[in-house]
């Protein structure tokens, strides 16, 4: 797919410190990416409720990653999927009346959109779950192959079930040591989340309930494509990424990122069928962005109460603001939106740009040390895994002081292609 334009970056004088980011397979922090090269995955959207606050949050986390790594001086390359076939679009479509591609169409665009006013950094390459599917199954048909696969029973609803043709294929989880490494969590909980989180633990057959599903035989009603011995068919989730992701990055790559719900099943799945696939570890790095409510409730299709981006956008919102009210919160934590925090963004993006345009400065001056002073702090706040508040805070009291003693018909251009270079906020 080709993803959306990307915005421009200042480059600034000196250099950014290596970046420690919070490993949720390990409980420590470690630096993100040794360098020279920093590769990263993270996850995309399912093509049908796009963008919510909870995407542009996950995005924005991963957004201010790769600029710290850019500013550090690595060379960063960017993976991003879209599951462009699967369960809930479907679903979607047939609710709604309308193609599922037409559909999964009209999201991406809607979300590459929405992206680009938010000023993310695009993926090098933005790849499709129907336009891998070739590469999936072949590595399915690995897994199968080694024996850490096995097909079910043809269903009674495939649309070959009669002719001998495969069942649904699973992953056999007894094949992987090292599974559970990557969320730790304990087995009931895992068989709770399986189930919450789109798995199918009660479905019989299988050999352990938290086998994950890797091909989907032939329904009626639904797309399928030559899966070769595997017969017709459509593949599981995590299957898709774990392909997409190695076959760019290749294997061990530096960070793969996503949002929190995304821990297990779905990034514990990708690393086991990753490790097993290729040389493990899957990802060194597995880095998780919190989950966003609105107004103290969680966010979700059920409830009917996704905050969309392009909404605000087009209830004329600034998207900059948007921005910064998401990057007032860690990006590990889970927090609400809310119209006041909407507020606060927009007066505190009208107090920088204030502070700018007043804050520069003679050569040598107290204002021009004061820039560089700014600089140094915002390198070194989000080098601290990706300390936000702690940015937006240094900005602050740089506002507070240059509006306090301005100096008049000189402006901070530092601190503009500092915020612009690493916050992504053109001031
Ligand atoms: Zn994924």
């Amino acid at each position: 797919m080709r993803p959306w334009p990307a915005p421009a970056v200042p480059v600034l004088p000196g250099r950014g410190e290596p970046v420690l980011l919070h490993d949720t397979s390990t409980g420590a922090r470690t630096v993100a990416a040794p360098g020279p090269r920093a590769r990263l995955y993270v996850c995309g959207i399912t093509p049908y409720d796009a963008t919510h606050l909870g995407h542009a949050a996950t995005y924005l986390a991963f957004d201010l990653l790769q600029r710290a790594w850019r500013d550090a001086g690595l060379e960063v390359r960017y993976v991003q999927n879209v599951t462009d076939v699967d369960d809930p679009l479907l679903e979607r479509a047939t609710r709604d009346g309308v193609d599922w591609r037409e559909l999964a169409a009209s999201q991406v665009e809607l979300f590459a959109t929405d992206m680009e006013a938010l000023r993310l950094l695009p993926p090098a390459s933005w790849v499709g779950a129907v336009e891998a599917i070739p590469r999936i199954a072949a590595a399915v048909r690995a897994l199968v192959a080694r024996g850490a696969a096995y097909a079910l029973p043809p269903a009674p609803d495939q649309v070959d079930h009669a002719d001998g043709s495969p069942g649904d294929v699973y992953a056999d989880l007894s094949a992987d040591p090292r599974f559970g490494q990557v969320s730790g969590l304990d087995r009931d909980t895992m068989l709770a989340l399986s189930a919450e989180r789109g798995g199918d633990p009660q479905r019989p057959g299988k050999r352990d309930p938290l086998d994950p599903l890797l091909w989907r035989a032939a329904r009626t009603g639904e797309p399928s494509w030559d899966g070769g011995t595997l017969g017709a068919g459509r593949p599981g989730w995590h299957v898709e990424c774990t392909v997409i992701a190695v076959d760019d990055l290749g294997s061990g790559f530096d960070v793969q990122g996503g949002g929190s719900d995304l821990v297990f099943p779905h990034h514990e799945m990708s690393a086991s069928h990753g490790g097993l696939l290729y040389s493990p570890p899957f990802a060194r790095v597995y880095a998780h962005a919190g989950m966003v409510g609105l107004d103290g409730e969680k966010m979700s299709k059920s409830k009917g109460n996704l905050v969309l981006v392009s909404k605000l956008r087009a209830a004329g919102v600034e998207p900059a603001a948007v921005r910064l009210a998401v990057l007032a919160h860690h990006y590990r934590s889970d927090w609400s939106w809310t119209a006041q925090g909407l507020d606060d963004a927009a007066a505190r993006l009208a107090r920088w740009r204030a502070a700018v345009a007043v804050g520069g400065g003679e050569a040598g001056s107290l204002a021009a040390q004061a820039q560089e002073a700014v600089l140094a702090d915002l390198r070194s706040r989000l080098a601290d895994d990706l300390d936000a508040p702690g940015a937006l805070a240094v900005l602050d009291a740089w506002a507070a002081v240059t509006l306090a003693a301005p100096a008049p018909g000189t402006r901070a251009d530092l601190v503009a292609d500092a915020v612009d270079a690493l916050l992504g906020i053109a001031l």
